[in-house]
């Protein structure tokens, strides 16, 4: 996104035609972004048999998927349904990843039979997995090495209350496990959790897999999980990933020649692919003065863009109507009926009344996180690819909340 002739645009296309031509409120992703920040994971990595799965929650629409596709990624998925998505977008089995947690086994059986690559993370599912498959379907196991890493309660999922992964000290019982099965365990995975920022709690984690790693003979990749920080306002410290990155391949090259063969190494990343490519657009509906502070009140709500009311998130606002207009200070408000505060105390360029302004870093876990809530319908998508702006999701319509209710009155 650039400001050329006092008009913000991406790829050339001006946003504010695109709030005018699809409406607000509107999801606009910049394809060239999510491109060029994944080769740009790739060549910090360079060196290694470096994977990507794409996460697919953080931003789960299909143009975006076979985009990443097309430029080599696989698919992180959480839940069957993601599966089963990634598939019709045209990802290979093989290229998916299924790591959910707790879910049912009936589900994990599902993902078996369609081929993709499993990642059980707790030893109950680790035993009847063995019991059904015994050595005929390799899998993976998500390890958690307790570190605490995170910006936040939510996102931090490695530490020693989370409930995600089999825990580091029960490695021996996984072993009891596998070997009574004669399971084939070909990947190792930890997920430490979201904004990580230091280099040392990657390496720390990897040390603790490449332990690990010792008592399994088949491996073939290890799985890094996710993380990498990217910056929400200015001065925002984020992930260095192309210095850690060479810290990591020298680490990993080092624990491959004394395991004795050259994994691949894997990471599955969401929001450092999609979160700055995406912009979200509201509309000014009212301006309203109160005895403390003027509020810019929009066409949206936390039933869009739940991040800074659910994780206190920090998403910088921009009005684009108005570039040049004077410096003030607003507190940007939705709609929903109890409170749901985008941002307290901006400094805008002076907002009227039908301004529409710009959310950044809306592509990940924006769209994806929507509801029906206050029964609002959910926006617009679009996607500007190659310099032309397409509608990749309609906007919801009222059928749209009717559509699965039984009337029986
Ligand atoms: C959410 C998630 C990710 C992606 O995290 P980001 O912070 O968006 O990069 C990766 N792996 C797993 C298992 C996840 O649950």
């Amino acid at each position: 996104m650039i400001l050329e002739n006092n008009a913000y645009t991406v790829q050339g296309v001006r946003l504010l035609d695109i709030a005018q031509e699809f409406g607000t409120p509107v999801y606009v992703y910049d394809a060239d972004k999510i491109i060029s920040q994944y080769h740009r994971l790739i060549k910090a990595f360079k060196g290694s048999k470096i994977k990507i799965k794409y996460a697919q929650k953080a931003l789960n629409n299909i143009n975006v998927l076979k985009l990443l596709r097309e430029e080599g990624s696989g698919l992180d998925c959480v839940s069957i349904q993601e599966v089963l998505v990634g598939l019709k977008a045209g990802f290979k089995p093989a290229d998916i990843l299924f790591t959910p947690n707790c879910v049912s086994f009936e589900e994990i059986s599902q993902a078996v039979d369609l081929g993709v690559m499993i990642n059980i993370d707790n030893i109950s599912t680790l035993e009847q997995f063995g019991h059904k498959y015994g050595n005929t379907v390799p899998v993976c196991i998500r390890i958690n090495p307790h570190i605490m890493a995170g910006g936040n309660s939510h996102i931090s999922v490695g530490h020693i209350d989370s409930k995600f992964g089999i825990s580091f000290y029960q490695m021996r019982h996984v072993g009891r496990v596998v070997k009574s099965h004669n399971m084939q365990i070909v990947g190792l995975h930890m997920h430490t959790g979201s904004d990580i920022l230091d280099a040392e709690v990657f390496l720390q984690g990897a040390e603790l897999l490449f332990d690990a790693a010792q008592d399994f003979a088949d491996l073939q990749f290890m799985d890094f999980g996710s993380g990498f920080k990217v910056a929400y306002k200015v001065g925002d410290v984020t992930t260095d990933i192309e210095s850690i990155g060479q810290r990591i391949v020298k680490k990993f090259k080092d624990f491959c020649k004394n395991y004795g063969r050259e994994l691949e190494l894997w990471f599955e990343p969401g929001k450092f692919l999609v979160s700055e490519a995406g912009y979200f657009l509201v509309k000014t509906n009212v301006i309203k003065q109160t005895t403390s502070t003027v509020f810019v009140g929009v066409d949206s709500g936390q039933n869009h863009l739940i991040r800074p009311m659910m994780y206190d998130a920090y998403h910088h606002i921009t009005n684009i109507s108005n570039p040049s207009g004077t410096n003030r200070i607003y507190t940007v408000v939705g709609y929903i009926c109890e409170t749901d505060t985008f941002g307290w105390d901006r400094q805008l360029n002076e907002v009227r009344e039908g301004d529409v302004l710009m959310f950044h870093n809306a592509g990940a876990y924006g769209f994806t996180m929507s509801s029906n809530y206050n029964s609002r319908l959910r926006p617009a998508e679009v996607l500007i690819h190659k310099g032309k702006a397409h509608l990749v999701r309609k906007r919801e319509e009222l059928d749209d909340l009717l559509r699965n209710q039984v009337e029986v009155f």
